[in-house]
C-alpha cells in the first residue's frame, strides 16, 4: 500500500519536473532565419530582430499586485488589491519612423495608421501605462483591461517635433506620433497618454526648440525619456570606456536639459548587447555622474512577462515591433494582438 502511494507521488513529481523544463525552454529567445523582419537590417539604423514563436500559454492563476488603491473618493475599491491573471503577458510595442505615408518601409508607420493602431488597442481593452509603472508594478488600468507600453526609438522628428501655434506657444506638431497620441487622448482619455522615447545625444525631434524645450514638453505631458546611447553604438564592439561614455552622455544630457530627470531604461541599438561589459550598460559612471538603467530593452519579438514574474528578466526585456501594413507579419504587433484575441488567457488582464 505504502509503495503504491510512493509510486504515485514519484510519478506526479516526474511529470511536474518535465513540465517545468519544457516551460523554461520555451522562454528562450532565438534569431529566426525565416523571419521576414530580419530584412530590416538594411534600413537606416535597422535593428536586429530576435523572435520567439513559442506563443506559450500558461494556466490562469490569480495573484495580487500587493498594491492598494489610493483613490480617496472611491470607497468601494479602498483596501482592495488589484488582481491580474498571473499567466498573462504584456506587449511593449516598438515604433520607429512616422510619416504621412508608409510606402514599403517596414520600420515606418503613417500617422493615420498609427491612429488606427491606437483605436484597435482601445477597442480591444488595452490601456497605456508607463514603463516605470510596469517596472514598479503600479499599473492601474480598469477591470477587464490590459496594460500596454508604447516605445519609440531613434528620436525621429516624425515621432515628435515642436511647432508654434497661433498663440505663439510651442506645441507638438499634430503631424507627429505625439500629436496623434494627444488627439487620441483628448477623445479617449481613459486610454492614457504614455510612451517612452529612446534618444541619442544629438539630432532628436526636429529643429524647432532647444533640447530642454523638447524634452521638458514630453516629460510634462507624462511621457518618459529613455537612453538609446550617444551615437547609436554597437555594444558588441565597444570598449568599457566607450560603453560608459555612450550611456553616460545621454543620461547626463537629459539630466542637465530636463531639471535632473533620471533615465531608468535603455533600448539596445540594433538589439545588440556587450558580452564583456553588459553590467556597465545597466550601471556605471561617466564624467563623475552615475547612471542606472533598471530596464534594458531588446528589439524583438514577443510580449514580456510582468515585472514581478520570475520569468521576467528586466535587463533583457523583449519588445514587439509595430510596423507598416495592417496585416499580421510573424512576431509583429498584430500577430501578437491576434494571438491574444484567440487566447485570452495570454493577456495580462486586470480581473478585479
Ligand atoms: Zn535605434
Amino acid at each position: 500500500m505504502k509503495k503504491g502511494i510512493l509510486f504515485v507521488l514519484l510519478t506526479v513529481l516526474a511529470i511536474y519536473v518535465i513540465i517545468i523544463c519544457v516551460d523554461a525552454r520555451s522562454g528562450d529567445l532565438f534569431i529566426s532565419d525565416n523571419n521576414p523582419a530580419n530584412s530590416g537590417e538594411n534600413i537606416n539604423k535597422g535593428e536586429v530582430f530576435d523572435s520567439s514563436g513559442d506563443g506559450e500559454i500558461a494556466s490562469r492563476e490569480l495573484i495580487s499586485s500587493g498594491e492598494e488603491e489610493s483613490q480617496e473618493n472611491d470607497n468601494r475599491e479602498k483596501n482592495e488589491d488589484i488582481l491580474y491573471n498571473e499567466s498573462g503577458r504584456i506587449i511593449i510595442a516598438m515604433y520607429h519612423k512616422f510619416s504621412e505615408t508608409e510606402g514599403n518601409d517596414e520600420w515606418g508607420r503613417s500617422f493615420d495608421n498609427f491612429y488606427e493602431d491606437l483605436k484597435y488597442l482601445y477597442e480591444h481593452h488595452y490601456r497605456t501605462v508607463s514603463l516605470n509603472d510596469y517596472l514598479n508594478h503600479t499599473m492601474k488600468v480598469p477591470v477587464g483591461c490590459t496594460p500596454i507600453i508604447l516605445t519609440f526609438d531613434d528620436g525621429y522628428s516624425g515621432q515628435f517635433n515642436l511647432i508654434l501655434n497661433e498663440e505663439g506657444e510651442l506645441v507638438a506638431n499634430p503631424k507627429s506620433a505625439v500629436g496623434v497620441m494627444e488627439k487620441f487622448y483628448a477623445e479617449y482619455p481613459e486610454f492614457g497618454l504614455n510612451g517612452t522615447f529612446y534618444i541619442n545625444s544629438t539630432g532628436f525631434f526636429g529643429n524647432v526648440g532647444t533640447n530642454s524645450q523638447k524634452l521638458n514638453y514630453l516629460i510634462e505631458k507624462g511621457f518618459e525619456i529613455g537612453n538609446h546611447t550617444s551615437t547609436h553604438v554597437n555594444f558588441s564592439k565597444a570598449s568599457l570606456d566607450t560603453v560608459q561614455k555612450e550611456v553616460g552622455t545621454v543620461a547626463n544630457l537629459v539630466r542637465e536639459a530636463a531639471n535632473g530627470y533620471e533615465i531608468t531604461s535603455l533600448a539596445l541599438p540594433y538589439g545588440i548587447s556587450s558580452k564583456e561589459y553588459k553590467s556597465y550598460i545597466a550601471e556605471g559612471e561617466y564624467e563623475g555622474q552615475k547612471y542606472k538603467n533598471n530596464i534594458i530593452l531588446l528589439v524583438g519579438a514577443e510580449p514580456a512577462y510582468p515585472s514581478q514574474s520570475e520569468k521576467c528578466n528586466l535587463l533583457s526585456l523583449p519588445r514587439v515591433r509595430a510596423r507598416g501594413g495592417n496585416k499580421a507579419v510573424d512576431y509583429d504587433l498584430y500577430y501578437w494582438l491576434d494571438k491574444m484575441e484567440k487566447n485570452p488567457n495570454m493577456k495580462y488582464e486586470r480581473i478585479s
